[in-house]
Parts: C-alpha cells; sequence; structure tokens
C-alpha cells in the first residue's frame, strides 16, 4: 500500500518490513540513520517500547502511550499514533459526524484508547464506554476526563438508550459467528463501525446490513492510518484510491 503510494506521487522511497528484535531497539535508530530511512512504522509488541528511544511524540500517541509512526525531523525522530484520527477520518469520508453526538464504543484496550482519544477531540457531547473488564473502561474514563473536562463518559451502564453510533473496538466477532453487543442494542443505533477488518462483515455488522443502519468496517480505519503515516512522512497529500485498491487486494490474498 505504501510503496504503491510512493509510486503514484513519485517519490523516490520503498517501504519495507524489519523484523526487530527487543534488545535491538536501542541500536535501530542509530541504524536507521545510518540506512538513511526517513520514517516508519511501529507495530506490536513495539509501540510502547520504542516511545523511550525517540525525541517527541504527538498528543494523540501521548495520550494512548502508543506509538505507530515515526519521523526522523531536524529534530530527531518524532512519534505519532494515527489510529485515532484514521479513524475519524474514515467516519468523515462516510459522512458520519461526530460533533455533538452519542456514542457507545465497545472495548477499552489499545485501538479503544487511539479511537476514544480522537472522537472525543471530534467534540463528541456523550461517550459510552462498554468492557469486559470495567477497571479498564473506568482507567480510560479518567485519562479522558483530564484531556476533555465538559465529555460525559459513562462506564458500563445498566440499561441501553439510542446512540448516534456505536463502535466495536473488540476482538469479537473476528471469528465470525460471535456478536460483540446484545442484538436488540442493534436498532437503538444509527451507525456501526466495527474496526475489525477480517472478516469485511462481522455478524454486528450483517445486522446493521440488514436493519438497513448505516455501517463500515475497519479497512477505513487500516487505510486512513496508513494514509495519515504518509502524509506525515511526505508532506504531500496520499493518493487514497490506490491505496485502498491495494490494501483490498492484499486482503483478498489474506482470505
Ligand atoms: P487489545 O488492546 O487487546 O483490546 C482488546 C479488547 O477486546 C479489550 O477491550 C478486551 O476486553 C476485548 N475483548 C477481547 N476478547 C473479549 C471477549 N471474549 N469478551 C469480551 N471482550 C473481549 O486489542 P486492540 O489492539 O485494541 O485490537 C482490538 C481489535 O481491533 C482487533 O480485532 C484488531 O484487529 C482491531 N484493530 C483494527 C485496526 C484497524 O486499523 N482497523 C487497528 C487496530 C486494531 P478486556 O479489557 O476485558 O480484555
Amino acid at each position: 500500500m505504501q510503496t504503491s503510494a510512493f509510486q503514484q506521487i513519485n517519490h523516490n522511497s520503498v517501504y519495507l518490513p524489519f523484523p526487530v528484535q527487543e534488545n535491538q531497539l536501542s541500536n535501530l535508530l542509530e541504524s536507521f540513520d545510518l540506512l538513511g530511512v526517513q520514517g516508519f512504522n511501529v507495530t506490536v509488541p513495539y509501540k510502547e517500547k520504542i516511545i523511550p528511544f525517540l525525541s517527541d511524540v504527538s498528543d494523540e500517541a501521548a495520550f494512548v502511550g502508543a506509538v505507530n509512526t515515526v519521523k526522523k525531523t531536524p529534530e530527531g525522530w518524532i512519534g505519532y499514533c494515527t489510529d485515532g484520527s484514521g479513524f475519524v477520518r474514515g467516519l468523515s469520508e462516510r459522512n458520519i459526524e461526530l460533533r455533538s453526538k452519542c456514542v457507545l464504543m465497545i472495548g477499552a484496550g489499545g485501538a479503544a484508547k487511539a479511537i476514544a482519544f480522537s472522537i472525543a477531540n471530534n467534540e463528541i457531547a456523550k461517550l459510552v464506554i462498554v468492557n469486559r473488564t470495567a477497571s479498564k473502561a473506568t482507567a480510560l474514563k479518567s485519562k479522558l476526563n483530564k484531556s476533555f473536562p465538559k465529555l460525559q463518559i459513562v462506564v458500563n451502564p445498566n440499561s441501553t438508550e439510542d446512540y448516534d453510533l456505536l463502535i466495536n473496538t473488540t476482538t469479537i466477532g473476528m471469528d465470525g459467528i460471535s456478536l460483540s453487543v446484545p442484538e436488540n442494542q442493534v436498532n437503538h443505533c444509527k451507525a456501526i463501525v466495527d474496526i475489525i477488518y477480517n472478516p469485511p462483515q462481522t455478524p454486528l455488522l450483517k445486522l446493521a446490513n440488514e436493519q438497513g443502519l448505516v455501517w463500515a468496517n475497519g479497512i477505513d480505519m487500516l487505510l486512513y492510518q496508513g494514509a495519515e503515516a504518509f502524509e506525515i512522512w511526505t508532506n504531500k497529500k496520499a493518493p487514497i484510491e490506490v491505496m485502498r485498491k491495494c490494501l483490498e487486494k492484499s486482503l483478498a490474498f489474506a482470505k
């Protein structure tokens, strides 16, 4: 996806995988300096562990405590987290609005943290967090309260209400069978986004489709977190359609 995007805008770069051992992390940036690497993505399990080696991190990365994109600058290596901003950009492409909306988010893991920060930044009115481990949801609420004191946040409520948007950030549904919310929750929501991209239609999204709701899967988030990284590295607009085609092709191969 990234190499095709570089080619599309005639940017003289390639995107390569570097398998790295944990004990090599401290020497990684020096090696990248020698090799002329200008930027890179970081994935599990180094999204947090890379931070001590960076010169600075963005607000989103500081909030999430994780970095997925790094850029070389005259001031040093700077870390970003593009998951939340990528998620929000995917929503806006589908005309799903956030300002003053009431959002139900299932999950309180790494992806949920990034999404919560970005949707709060986009001025939602209320966030309801439902998570199997209540303490993780409560910890996320406390963190959000500090950065967004006006945002109303509720954790694991006893009763249900109507939501403008439901977001599934858990792994439930990856098996193609399990449903991440009770079935009767679905018709209390106007739009549903599942950040799972494989399978492309989880049981939750099948229900949303059957009930004629606006819905989207995790391909948008995957695409736009990459597009945001591309724009950080190049300072140029990402060629979205080329990137989407590449991504869909590779996901089809992965099946
Ligand atoms: P994570 O940090 O491990 O969080 C997993 C979340 O799922 C937690 O809230 C966890 O609840 C919940 N969960 C897992 N199994 C459960 C079960 N059996 N019952 C109830 N809750 C359960 O993982 P993550 O990195 O946030 O990733 C979560 C999902 O998002 C994955 O499917 C991943 O592929 C997807 N994702 C997609 C994108 C994208 O670009 N589209 C990006 C990142 C992640 P507890 O707190 O109770 O354990």
